[in-house]
Parts: structure tokens; C-alpha cells; sequence
């Protein structure tokens, strides 16, 4: 979590922080237009194949084969690589991650390095790590470049900078770059870009990288990028270092057939990926002539060893369920105050990092499940999320006690599932609710309920218990042996169900 409460160093939760967000409409406008733009390239093109579904189905099938056996595929693409000439390092948190790059970069004499977008080095803050050495990590996305001279965080997977317009973006380079004069055209920007990094493209002689995908039968490594400052990174340093989480490993060179049909379409809107690069180890006279991969776990064995929770290992990063999420839109990505912002960091950082952490995050969507119809691996990120939910409850009653134990919301499930295991309680439950009701319901409608039940009527209205339940009606029409005259057309409100809460029902409540 990178953001606090100040005064008491307390990450702040998403509703804390969301709460900022939504006061912020600049924004909300820049993230609606992004999202509906980016939101209306994928369906375009993923209406264009009519195997999507198929595709989905493969993708998520490779992914879960290859976690079944993440230990021997990470094992045969480190004997690759080596094979190949590079090293493979082995990191089992951040520190050690970063304990590594900034040996190999020390090692080289370098006092600045050129990376590729990644967010596995953002999830470890590489670039503070390498900061803390004296060695100034120079970010070459443009986006990115733009959050790193703003001096602020990503708040997308794939557009870091999506809460920034153009306007804003030219102050920026003006201030920060010493440019007099600049328009924002987008064109105009870029240029500006382009000559600041080229200087460093062609004089640093380190490069750090992520990786989107590891061929475990040849040690291949792949980077998919829009821009072509990745291919720079990949090929113009001395010296090369890409670092994945230990998920990224595919089996063979044939499953790319399936992911880059699926994360193009996904990300970007785009039938295929502008630059992908590949390399295999180190060829002397071509490209780096050092490669190290850093295998990084940082939380992910235990996130494989959950049997619901390590579907979101099979993420392949598009960002597609951020564009869908009616939360994400509103939000942005900082309230998220991890890395991994919308739905798919709303799982995957909990776990990452424990639900004591970012217990808040499970609760940072309205389990519509648009991410899920819409992700290209098929991950049922609301199955996750209320998986998620589950353990927060669960941390919370063990951690704070008995205070714990008397938490209201506590007390209220386990009461609701005494209930609901017996239909004799249930029957007198309805029949005290009904009675309960009576101060509060109009119409068959309860639109205030008094503390602490009003966070529910703050924002909703509550359908009242009706006077004659089903049940009741069931009984009666077994003791007269009658059917009621409108039942046979199957609606049968007339002798039964309460007719003002059967017309309630048919409010939106
Ligand atoms: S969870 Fe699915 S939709 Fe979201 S970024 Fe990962 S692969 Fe894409």
C-alpha cells in the first residue's frame, strides 16, 4: 500500500481514499472518456473473432495447467536460460529482488538505468530501491515518464497516466523539461519525449524490463509494447535485467498463438501488438551481452496454494476489467493505493500483501461481474472477491478478540444463518420482522430504518415483509384444497400474496 494517513502511518483504506477521488469531477471526466474509448476498441475487435470464447477457454486452460506445475516449467526455463547464456536469479520478496538488480547494476558501475514499463518492478518500488544507491532509475514509457516527472503513481495497468488530459500533461513537460514554448498536441508531446529520452537510450548502459510472458522449453522472454521504447531497452544496453513474477512462465512457443490473439484485443483495442520483442539469452555482437532474469515470488507460492484465490495468477495484465468496472471508472486508480489498481487489483493485492493490509479492497466493487465476462483468461473475479470478503470477516474475528466476536455485523450473520438453517426459525423471524416493521413501512416499502440498520435505507429502499407470505398462502391453499382464480395464468396475487408488496416488488428496490 504506498499511500498513508499521514500523521499515522496507517495505509489509507479504498473507501477513504475513494472518497477523495470522487470529489475530484477533472478526473472523473478524463477517466469516463478514456475508459468508454478504450471500452468500445475491444468490443470492436473482439466481435471480429468468433472463436473469442474458445480463445478465452484456452487461454484460461494453458494458465491453470502451467500453475498445476509451476515448479517443473520454472525449473526447465531456468536450465533454458542458462543454456542460452543468461543468469537466472531467484528472489523470494522484494528485498531480495532488489538486493539483486542493484548488485548487478552496481556491479556494471552504472549510476542510471532505462526501463521498460513494468509493473512487477513498481510492485517491489524498485526504482526507490535503486534510488537508495545512488542509482537513478529513468522510466521510458511515455505515460509513464509523464507519472514519474508529475512525480506521482500510475493509476492504470496499461494507460498510467489516464487521469491526466493534455493540458495538464504540457504544464508538466514545461515545467519540468525547461520548455518555453509547447502546444498540446499530442504529437508535439511526444517529440518533446522523444528527444529527452533518445539521450538517455544511447548513453546508459543498463536496462531493466518485466516480462509479459517466459517460454520454459527455450528460455525465451517476451515484452509486448505500443511505442517502441521497449525495443530500445531490450537491445541498445550492455547490459539487460527483466524481472517476473514466477506466473508469467508459458510452456511452449505454441501458446502464444493464443495470448497475443487475446491481449491486444483486450488492452488496446487492437487486432495485434504494435512491438513484441523476443529474446533468448545473450548472442555476442547482437543486443545485450549480459541477460539476468530475476524470478520473483513476493506472495504468489501462497496465492497458488489457495484453491480459489490462484486463478488470479492466470492474469495476463490487459487491464479490460479495469475498463468495464462502473467502480474504477468513478474512482481511478489511486484510491486504490496499490500497483494493481481496479478488479483485478482488488484481489490480487489482499493476497499479495494479506487481507489485514488491504482488506478494503474486496469490498471496492458491487460484484456486477462485468470483469469477469469481459477478462481474456476467464478469472472470476467476483467469485474471489466474496472469497476475499470471507477472510476479512474471518482476520477480524480472530485478530481484534472478543471485541471481534461482538461485532455487530458478526453477530448479525451468525444469527442470519441460525435462521436460515431451520424453517421454523424462519417462519418466526418473518413473523417478528412483520411486527417490527410496523413504524417504518409504507406502501409495502421501508425507505428509513434506524441505526445502525440505516446504512442499508441510506441508499436503498428495503422491500417490507409482506402480510400473507408464500408460504402462508401455500398452506391455506392446501387446507381449502382451492387454486386461486388468477393463478391460472400463474400470477395469483388476487386471494394470495399481499398485493401492495407484490406491487412494491415490482419497484426498482
Ligand atoms: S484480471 Fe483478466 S481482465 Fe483483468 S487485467 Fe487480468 S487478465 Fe485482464
Amino acid at each position: 500500500m504506498s499511500r498513508s494517513n499521514s500523521k499515522f502511518h496507517i495505509p489509507l483504506t479504498f473507501q477513504e481514499s475513494a472518497r477523495a477521488a470522487l470529489e475530484n469531477t477533472q478526473l472523473r471526466r478524463n477517466l469516463g472518456k478514456a475508459t468508454q474509448t478504450i471500452r468500445a476498441k475491444r468490443a470492436s475487435v473482439v466481435d471480429e473473432l468468433p472463436d473469442w470464447q474458445e480463445l478465452r477457454e484456452a487461454g484460461r486452460a494453458i494458465k491453470e495447467r502451467t500453475l498445476r506445475h509451476l515448479d517443473e516449467y520454472l525449473l526447465q526455463l531456468e536450465a533454458a536460460v542458462q543454456r542460452a547464456g543468461g543468469q537466472v536469479h531467484w528472489a523470494r520478496d522484494a528485498i531480495e529482488a532488489n538486493r539483486i538488480v542493484a548488485g548487478i547494476v552496481l556491479e556494471h558501475g552504472a549510476s542510471e538505468v532505462i526501463k521498460v514499463k513494468s509493473l512487477t518492478t513498481d510492485e517491489i518500488r524498485m526504482n526507490e530501491a535503486l534510488g537508495q544507491h545512488g542509482v537513478t532509475a529513468i522510466e521510458t514509457d511515455l505515460a509513464e515518464l509523464i507519472i514519474q516527472l508529475a512525480h506521482e503513481e500510475s493509476s492504470h495497468i496499461l494507460v498510467p497516466a489516464i487521469h491526466k488530459n493534455r493540458a495538464e500533461i504540457r504544464t508538466l513537460f514545461m515545467h519540468t523539461l525547461g520548455i518555453s514554448e509547447l502546444s498540446d498536441e499530442p504529437a508535439e508531446l511526444a517529440a518533446v519525449a522523444r528527444r529527452y529520452l533518445r539521450t538517455k537510450f544511447l548513453s546508459v548502459p543498463v536496462a531493466t524490463s518485466g516480462v509479459n510472458f517466459a517460454v520454459a522449453a527455450t528460455g525465451t522472454i517476451a515484452v509486448v509494447e505500443s511505442e517502441g521504447n521497449g525495443r530500445m531497452c531490450l537491445t541498445l544496453p550492455e547490459v539487460l535485467i527483466s524481472i517476473m513474477g514466477i506466473e508469467k512462465v508459458i510452456p511452449g512457443w505454441q501458446d502464444f498463438e493464443v495470448f497475443l490473439q487475446l491481449l491486444p484485443r483486450s488492452s488496446t483495442g487492437e487486432r495485434m501488438n504494435p512491438y513484441t520483442s523476443f529474446w533468448t539469452g545473450v548472442h555476442p555482437g547482437d543486443g545485450p551481452q549480459a541477460f539476468h532474469l530475476v524470478l520473483l515470488d513476493n506472495g504468489r507460492s501462497r496465492v497458488l496454494a489457495d484453491h480459489i484465490g490462484r486463478q488470479t495468477l492466470n492474469c495476463i495484465r490487459c487491464s479490460a476489467c479495469l475498463n468495464v468496472c462502473p467502480v474504477y471508472e468513478r474512482t481511478g486508480g489511486h484510491a486504490y493505493n496499490s500497483v494493481y489498481p481496479g478488479p483485478i487489483g482488488a484481489i490480487l493485492t489482499p493476497q499479495l500483501l494479506g487481507v489485514e493490509r488491504a482488506g478494503s479492497l474486496p469490498y471496492a466493487s458491487s460484484l456486477c461481474g462485468a470483469c469477469y465476462d469481459v477478462c481474456p483468461v476467464k478469472i472470476n473475479i467476483p467469485e474471489v472477491l466474496v472469497h476475499l470478503r470471507a477472510q476479512v470477516v474471518r482476520h477480524k474475528q480472530t485478530s481484534e478478540g472478543i471485541k471481534g466476536k461482538l461485532d455487530p455485523e458478526a453477530i448479525g450473520m451468525r444469527l442470519l444463518a441460525r435462521v436460515f438453517r431451520s424453517p421454523e426459525r424462519y417462519e418466526q423471524a418473518q413473523k417478528l420482522a412483520r411486527l417490527g416493521q410496523i413504524p417504518f413501512a409504507r406502501r409495502g416499502i421501508i425507505e428509513r430504518l434506524p441505526p445502525p440498520l440505516n446504512v442499508w435505507t441510506t441508499m436503498r429502499d428495503l422491500q417490507a415483509v409482506p402480510r400473507q407470505t408464500f408460504r402462508d398462502w401455500w398452506r391455506k391453499r392446501r387446507v381449502f384444497g382451492s387454486v386461486p382464480k388468477a393463478d391460472a395464468d400463474g400470477v395469483g396475487d388476487a386471494d394470495g400474496v399481499d398485493a401492495e408488496a407484490a406491487a412494491a416488488g415490482r419497484r426498482n428496490v
